[in-house]
């Protein structure tokens, strides 16, 4: 019986509907069964046999973005997110709407590299159509190399530590110039970094599709691999990789990577900067968008403020706070709440006037590139790069 909808906390909600107040679906919906205490009333509907699956029901369940605004906020500590990846994995056969997402989502984890040999053939015909459907930004293109296409250790003359980069499929494939900034970075603090070959996809979007299984076996690949590493730290430019092998691969195997963390409070509490770099002048004013896994997921808000202050930038906050609509696969299957969202906080950032928008996720830079194309998005890392390393790259 081991991960369905645990019914003991389940039944610890009282109906107090805080959760549901931090919902974006709910927000964007006004519909019980759209937020978080309703998806939660359906589940234990559903346990106790008092309701069957039907595709209504299961879009209710397959609709939540999976962000964790609602994480902690329940005054008896229901554990709302981890009750609805086991609801998904419980409803996957009777979900036939997202059957060949699954296909593609197994096929693609299976053979990473070939699935982008086969995206760059196809690149020049395929992405207009993607552009067109609001998949991916309209200038999107991919690199020619992943940045990990085997295993590396960046050594240092000097060595100050030693840490692990754990890439993510996101930034590897998508954004592989993001790991060579962060390499760049740690290199010139004087960490040895370890780059192990055999990394596989944290298992994120498996499990948001209810593949628990599939999801399991990518935990158990990766914690051969990272668990035995003697490091620091392990490092990554994805927080929902981070959510992912910290806090999540202990619920389903029993064990994560505990020294697993965030690229900006790793360096923020390490990286001197005697006084601003030129950079800063091009972008002295950005705007931030906070990623749902790292504010909520990793309770992390104020370091990478921080860490943009520190390199000589200022912040200027948007006025709407919240999900950018990305949710990983969520853009693909609930095109009309996630782009509403999206919407509100591309909105939002080009009104603050500010000469670029920053985040520290390469989900949320690529759903905001789709509908911001007035001013850059960054990640985090760029910046970093280009005031610690005098780097041109922005
Ligand atoms: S994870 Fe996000 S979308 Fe899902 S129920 Fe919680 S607040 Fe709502
Ligand atoms: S906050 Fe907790 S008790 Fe209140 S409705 Fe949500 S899950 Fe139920």
């Amino acid at each position: 019986m081991k991960n369905l909808p645990d019914i003991k906390d389940l039944e610890k909600c009282v109906r107090c509907g805080s959760c549901k107040a931090y919902c974006p679906t709910y927000d964007e919906d006004n519909t019980e069964a759209m937020g978080a205490r309703g998806r939660l009333a359906l589940l234990r509907g559903l346990l106790l046999q008092e309701l069957k699956p039907t595709p209504l029901l299961n879009e209710k369940i397959f609709s939540c973005i999976l962000c964790e605004a609602c994480s902690g906020v329940c005054p008896n500590g229901v554990d709302i997110t981890e009750n609805i990846y086991r609801g998904r994995n419980m409803l996957k056969q009777s979900d036939k709407k997202r059957r060949y997402l699954r296909l593609l989502a197994k096929f693609f984890i299976r053979n990473p590299d070939l699935s982008c040999k086969m995206l760059q053939m196809s690149q020049y015909v395929l992405f207009p159509y993607l552009s067109k459907k609001g998949i991916i930004p309209s200038n999107f293109k991919l690199s020619k190399y992943p940045f990990k296409e085997r295993a590396q250790v960046y050594k240092v003359a000097k060595k100050r530590g030693r840490v692990a980069v754990f890439t993510g499929c996101a930034a590897n494939f998508l954004y592989p110039h993001l790991g060579l900034s962060l390499i760049n970075i740690l290199l010139k603090l004087g960490y040895e970094v370890i780059a192990p070959g055999g990394e596989v996809c944290c298992g994120m979007p498996l499990r948001a599709l209810g593949l628990e299984e599939e999801a399991r076996e990518l935990a158990k690949r990766n914690m051969r691999i990272f668990g035995k590493l003697k490091v620091e730290a392990v490092l990554s430019l994805c927080p929902t990789c981070v959510t992912m092998i910290k806090k999540q691969y202990p619920k389903i195997i029993n064990s994560g990577i505990s020294n697993a963390v965030d690229v900006s409070s790793f360096l923020l509490e390490r990286l001197d900067l005697a006084q601003p770099s030129l950079f800063s002048r091009k972008y002295a004013t950005v705007t931030y968008h906070d990623p749902c896994h790292l504010i909520y997921g990793l309770g992390i808000k104020d370091e990478p403020r921080k860490m943009l202050k520190k390199i000589g930038v200022n912040v200027v906050e948007k006025k709407e706070k919240g999900c950018c609509g990305s949710g990983g696969l969520f853009s693909l299957t609930n095109k009309d709440i996630s782009g509403r969202l999206l919407k509100r906080q591309a909105e939002s950032c080009l009104k603050t006037g500010a000469a670029a928008v920053v985040t520290a996720c390469p989900g949320c830079m690529m759903q905001l590139s789709k509908a911001i194309t007035k001013m850059p998005v960054f990640h985090i890392i760029e910046l970093i790069e280009a005031a610690y390393c005098d780097s041109d790259g922005v």
